[in-house]
């Protein structure tokens, strides 16, 4: 069976990466649309040929629940619009696939979650990596434990942010952040799936080499995280220094991803050779991937408690950088919000 998905706010993300991907989902297609602009929603629809019945906009979203074509509600928002479209999704009725960063605080995570456990929902995180084979075999390497315990992992996510000074992305109250909400998350999940477990400990630093421009929002951030087992990682996250890799030292062998989070082509190799993946769209492996969870058939590879873990996280960063660099606790179950 094909589920209708609907994609919530047309942006770059929604036309050029999601919008594609689902002309080439074998378990879920592209069904509606929620804007807030008639002209998108004119092209929306001519483009692909939608029911014009399944055109909303963001007052009356909430006649979908009464629509037997959606089956997913897809929030494509900037940040600050997460919770309250997820959670108005998931009043309606509807299966949910939010955005990262989940919300701006873990408190909005944790709305999110419970609204839609309150529907009877399904609710999964935008995280395309984990439906990702170089990240899904690395993730295998560790749980079968091939190179032992995991020593010293580096990451960066990281990429130079020019253009439209007034985007969303450089507005605090719509981002919640700057290169930790946006890129941070890769960079912090890397260490995380490349240890095998969440960590005990972070410290965090900021940069800033160009305050005229990023003016309300973090511009780089290097962060060190400690693990139960002795395992110790280094990441770095920026809107304007360009990097993009995950390097992992275990007890008895390496394992590297570069790019470790771009959106296509991902390379790897360990210390026994190169990984060769097939190439495929991340996004439609993931929309797939969680229309099967839907029926039963995948669990579910990015649940929402990953997207509260990674608020938790990035509040400690925010938390560690205001008291001076100082180390704070993370009081996350080692396995909490992990697929
Ligand atoms: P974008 O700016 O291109 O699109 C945002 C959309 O929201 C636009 O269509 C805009 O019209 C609409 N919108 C509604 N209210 C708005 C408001 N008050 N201010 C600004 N825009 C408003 O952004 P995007 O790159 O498509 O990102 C959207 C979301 O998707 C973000 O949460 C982002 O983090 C996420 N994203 C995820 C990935 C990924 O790889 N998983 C990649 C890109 C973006």
């Amino acid at each position: 069976e094909s589920l209708g998905v609907a994609l919530v706010g047309l942006g770059s993300y929604s036309t050029y990466q999601l919008a594609p991907a689902l002309e080439e989902t074998q378990h879920c297609h592209l069904a509606a649309v929620v804007t807030g602009s008639p002209e998108k929603a004119k092209r929306w629809t001519r483009q692909y040929k939608l029911n014009p019945n399944s055109v909303y906009d963001y007052e009356n979203f909430h006649q979908i629940a009464q629509n037997p074509e959606v089956d997913i509600v897809y929030i494509v928002l900037p940040n600050s619009m997460h919770a309250e479209f997820s959670i108005r999704a998931a009043r309606a009725r509807k299966h949910v696939i939010c955005e990262k960063p989940m919300g701006l605080s873990s408190e909005e995570c944790v709305s999110i979650i419970d609204a839609c456990k309150k529907a009877g929902v399904k609710l999964g995180m935008g995280y395309r990596l984990h439906s990702e084979p170089y990240t899904m075999e690395l993730k295998r390497l560790v749980k079968q434990k091939k190179y032992g315990q995991a020593r010293y992992i580096s990451s960066t996510a990281a990429y130079v942010s020019r253009g439209n000074p007034n985007q969303w992305r450089l507005n605090k109250s719509l981002s919640g952040g700057g290169a930790l909400m946006n890129m941070g998350v890769y960079a912090f999940q890397a260490l995380i799936y490349a240890a095998g477990s969440n960590p005990t400990s972070v410290s965090a630093q900021e940069y800033s080499t160009r305050p005229e421009y990023f003016k309300e929002t973090d511009e780089t951030i290097t962060a060190q995280f400690e693990w139960a087992n002795g395992a110790l990682g280094q990441m770095m996250t920026s809107h304007n220094y360009r990097s993009n890799h995950l390097r992992a030292e275990y007890e008895k062998g390496w394992v590297e991803l570069s790019p470790a989070s771009t959106y296509i082509p991902l390379s790897g190799k360990t210390s026994d050779g190169p990984l060769d993946f097939k190439q495929e769209s991340q996004q439609k492996l993931q929309m797939d991937d969680f229309a099967l969870h839907i029926q039963g058939q995948q669990p579910n590879r990015a649940p929402g408690e990953m997207g509260h873990r990674d608020l938790l996280i990035i509040e400690a960063i925010y938390r560690s950088i205001r008291e001076g660099g100082k180390k704070i606790k993370l009081n996350i179950a080692p396995d909490y919000g992990r697929s």
